[in-house]
């Protein structure tokens, strides 16, 4: 039934077998869809890691049961690595991650105004409503410094001002430290291309990267609580049924893309001459052996990182000015914002994840406003589908993670020739918000952008019921609330 590496040693858990004595733990019950393209991606990964020089060692990979193909490196791939850094195993979209917003909303506030609502979010996200202008020095203090060094900046109007009532300490508290990463500046033969869209200090303009959703699975959803599952925790962190909340999925764009070139160029040109080059095509950084090399390419996916985040922070703002424009004032504090792209340097090892959410305990989560619940871990659904938050339990044969999703189940190309009357049905029933106006739009372009958000259908999506019940069960993560979406927006 299963991959013919893989054997199931309990009822969440299965063990993928490789010539290395690498423990590989992969958490799914029976009733979660794997795919064996993801195990052979993976084996290719392993294999390659063979070829590292001592003491370079991967000690442990966690896989969750989001788990499926990626290109090169599964999704949901959890990889603790020792003396080195493989910067290609964090995917492309460095620094993509969640971010959950509370209002001071209830359902009964927002349902009646959902046109508006959809109306003013279309306009702010796609026909240039936003208006966020920066200078170049504001550019270079959010690449240098994340969420944080921007709530420290003075505004230039427009969603600044919107920006000016959010709770700095509150962000700077529920941001997991790769949302804020004190990052060292690079030479302007490094920053390349990157110096363009930074732009000269003092020049104000608007760019299309911030405030953009990219394409895709990356979303903006207003949604609403439909069921409290641990009612201590949901306390604590100030969820109640049918409060309105807010969640952001987004990544680095066109910064992402050139910390990736940069950090796959860098980890190549560093690899020690006469050693055999991995057959994965996946350059691992020494870290003893090449310092200058580490620091270019940590410094490329913190400014990825940090923009990551800024981004889902004006992206809720965007939410924010929308709701607040069609059903009037609100509180917007921040729940939590993780990436779940990135190496995390944890206890001198790198923990890498690509596709998997941090999950740590309460004991990790001294000092921080979870130190009684553990980390929040946001594991969205599909649009239309049930999204929950869940408390992490720091599990160490998970190296503290979790899903980062229900994860796909059909690839996209597959998922475009799933049923139309199917999706039909799915779009009529529920709100999604395109660049494109469903109502007005030539029909043959409809038409296009309909089957190209075919992929994105829930059945391309893997249940995120059986996923959720599997970090449950496996003592990854414990289930707190379940929210449904109202709207979604899609880039
Ligand atoms: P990824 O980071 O791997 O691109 O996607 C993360 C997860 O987001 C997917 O595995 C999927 O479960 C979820 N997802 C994708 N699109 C949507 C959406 O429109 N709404 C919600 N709630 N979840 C989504
Ligand atoms: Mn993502
Ligand atoms: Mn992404």
């Amino acid at each position: 039934m299963y991959h013919p590496k893989v054997t199931r040693i309990s009822g969440t858990r299965l063990r993928v077998q490789h010539p290395s004595d690498v423990p590989v733990t992969l958490f799914a019950r029976p009733d979660v869809p794997l795919e064996d393209r993801a195990v052979d991606e993976l084996l290719r990964l392993l294999d390659s890691q063979g070829d590292l020089p001592s003491p370079a060692r991967l000690q442990r990979v966690a896989l969750t049961p989001d788990f499926h193909r990626g290109s090169g490196i599964p999704v949901g791939t959890v990889l603790q690595a020792d003396g080195f850094l493989l910067p290609g195993a964090v995917g492309h979209d460095v620094g993509c991650g969640m971010r959950l917003h509370l209002t001071s909303l209830r359902r009964e506030d927002v349902a009646p105004h959902l046109d508006r609502l959809e109306r003013r979010l279309r306009a702010l996200f796609f026909e240039g409503g936003r208006q966020i202008a920066m200078t170049g020095r504001q550019r270079q203090a959010l690449l240098q410094g994340g969420v944080s060094s921007l709530l420290g900046l003075p505004g230039t109007g427009g969603l600044w001002d919107g920006l000016a009532r959010q709770d700095p300490q509150r962000e700077q508290e529920r941001c997991d430290h790769t949302a804020q990463l004190r990052t060292p500046w690079l030479s302007p033969p490094q920053l390349g291309a990157l110096r363009d869209w930074i732009g000269a200090p003092d020049d104000l303009t608007y760019d299309s990267q911030i405030g953009s959703l990219g394409g895709g699975n990356h979303f903006a959803e207003v949604q609403v609580v439909h069921r409290i599952i641990d009612p201590r925790a949901a306390h604590q962190w100030g969820i109640r049924e049918g409060l309105v909340t807010v969640m952001i999925h987004s990544g680095s764009l066109g910064v992402g893309h050139w910390a990736g070139q940069l950090a796959a160029r860098t980890a190549r040109d560093a690899w020690p001459a006469g050693l055999p080059r991995p057959r994965s095509g996946v350059f691992p950084v020494m870290q003893d052996a090449a310092p200058d090399a580490l620091r270019a390419v940590q410094s490329a996916l913190q400014m990825a990182a940090n923009f990551a985040a800024v981004n889902r922070l004006w992206l809720g703002q965007m939410t924010r000015a929308g709701l607040e424009e069609a059903c009037g004032e609100m509180d917007f504090p921040l729940l939590y914002d993780a990436a779940h792209n990135f190496i995390w340097p944890e206890d001198g090892r790198w923990i890498h994840r690509k596709g998997a959410a941090p999950a740590r305990g309460f004991a990790q989560m001294q000092d921080t406003p979870f130190a009684y619940t553990g980390e929040p871990v946001l594991v969205p659904g599909s649009m239309g589908a049930s999204s929950f938050i869940l408390a992490g339990r720091g599990n160490p044969e998970a190296l503290w993670s979790a899903s980062h999703g229900a994860g796909r189940q059909q690839a996209r190309g597959d998922a475009m020739r799933g049923s139309q009357a199917e999706f039909s049905a799915f779009l009529e029933a529920f709100r999604v918000v395109t660049p494109l106006d469903w109502r007005r739009a030539r029909p043959d372009i409809r038409e296009r952008k309909r089957t190209e958000l075919m992929q994105e259908a829930p059945f391309a999506y893997k249940g995120v019921g059986p996923v959720v019940e599997t970090l449950r069960e496996a003592g990854l993560a414990e289930p707190v609330a379940e929210l449904r979406p109202l709207l979604t927006v899609k880039g």
